[in-house]
């Protein structure tokens, strides 16, 4: 069976790559890499957002004003 590796489009072959549909290790990883980044970029903004809003030093300060 002969198909085009998705990272590299080289030709690859289910009987001679032991990492078909990649054409070798290398792009395997590339490949798996890809994956967990863009989970890692979905789910960090989501996060990130409602830190800051937990932490916001100017009306933490600003209450502290009125008091003196
Ligand atoms: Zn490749």
């Amino acid at each position: 069976m002969n198909r085009r590796c998705p990272i590299c489009r080289k030709p690859t072959d289910s009987e001679t790559h032991a990492d078909f549909p990649f054409c070798s290790e290398r792009c395997r990883l590339l490949d798996l890499g890809n994956w967990a980044s863009e989970k890692y970029v979905i789910s960090e903004p989501a996060y990130d957002e409602s830190m800051f809003e937990g932490l916001d030093p100017e009306a933490a300060s600003s209450e502290t004003d009125d008091q003196e």
